[in-house]
């Protein structure tokens, strides 16, 4: 994966070009900040708390150290006693994706299941609340996990690649896939296109307003990267599509706007 490596360089400031990397991130966020395009973007434009935001700073640092140690123990105990292998066999592109779409697929399956099973009491209360303590999520609430929760979710990586003897590129896809779907579902900020859920590429993908809406009414959209099962099992909020029009429609209107009605209600 010579790709995959030259990105980590660049990542890691190894590379002659990171410098201009940065730059461009720092000076396309200010630029974004000062023209009003995350502003136009703002799924709840005033949702945002800073005692929430603290305390999920608080519990995200916990959740990840508890977790490096729990799941990284778990995996290097598996790894030693031979459950869990990559093959490093040259393989073609189309194996590595098929492989790609079947992790996430499975993954999409386990999620959705396991996180209806933490939304009924006393689960709810004892493992998932945690996560569910801001309304109007931003980046911070990614991390803010009860670490019982994460060894839930996590799990999954040894348990897969124990039963899948997976190539090592496409477990290099898979990790940073999460990161940026976490983050981005939680961002609190709507990126997509008008035209996502209407498209039948792509309206079976989650988007943040999805999940955004999952942390504000609680007992809908529970998929983390499908709304496969929401459709299946009726649990996609009713309004979701509506609403998202509103969204998307405030954004072309005016940056200005006024807070539509969907961030007024009371929630269903
Ligand atoms: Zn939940
Ligand atoms: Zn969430």
């Amino acid at each position: 994966m010579r790709i995959w490596e030259a990105f980590q360089e660049l990542i890691a400031g190894q590379n002659p070009l990171s410098l201009f990397l940065y730059l461009f991130v720092i000076v396309g966020l200010t630029a974004g900040v000062l023209s009003g395009f995350f502003k136009a973007r703002k799924i709840q434009p005033s949702g945002f708390r800073w005692k929430t935001f603290r305390n999920e700073a608080i519990f995200g640092v916990i959740n990840v150290a508890s977790s490096a140690f729990l799941l990284g123990g778990l995996t290097s105990l598996l790894t030693a006693y031979g459950f869990i292998t990559f093959s490093k066999e040259p393989v073609g592109w189309w194996v590595i994706a098929a492989e790609y779409v079947i992790y996430f697929l499975a993954f999409d399956t386990y999620f959705y299941w396991l996180h209806r099973w933490m939304h009924i009491e006393p689960m709810y209360k004892y493992i998932h609340k945690l996560h569910h303590f801001s309304t109007s999520p931003n980046l911070l609430t990614t991390l803010s996990v009860n670490p019982l929760e994460s060894l839930i979710n996590g799990g999954f990586v040894p348990l897969f690649t124990a039963a899948l003897v997976l190539h090592e590129p496409t477990m290099a896809l898979i990790g940073p896939t999460n990161i940026i779907m976490g983050l981005y579902v939680h961002s609190g900020y709507e990126f997509l296109p008008r035209w996502w859920n209407k498209s039948w590429a792509t309206k079976w993908f989650i988007t943040a307003t999805f999940h955004d809406q999952h942390h504000k009414y609680f007992n809908f959209n529970f998929g983390g990267y499908t709304s496969i099962w929401d459709k299946l099992c009726g649990t996609q909020r009713s309004k979701y599509d509506a609403d998202w029009e509103t969204l998307k429609t405030r954004r072309k209107a005016s940056v200005a706007a006024p807070v539509p009605a969907m961030e007024k209600s009371a929630a269903s």
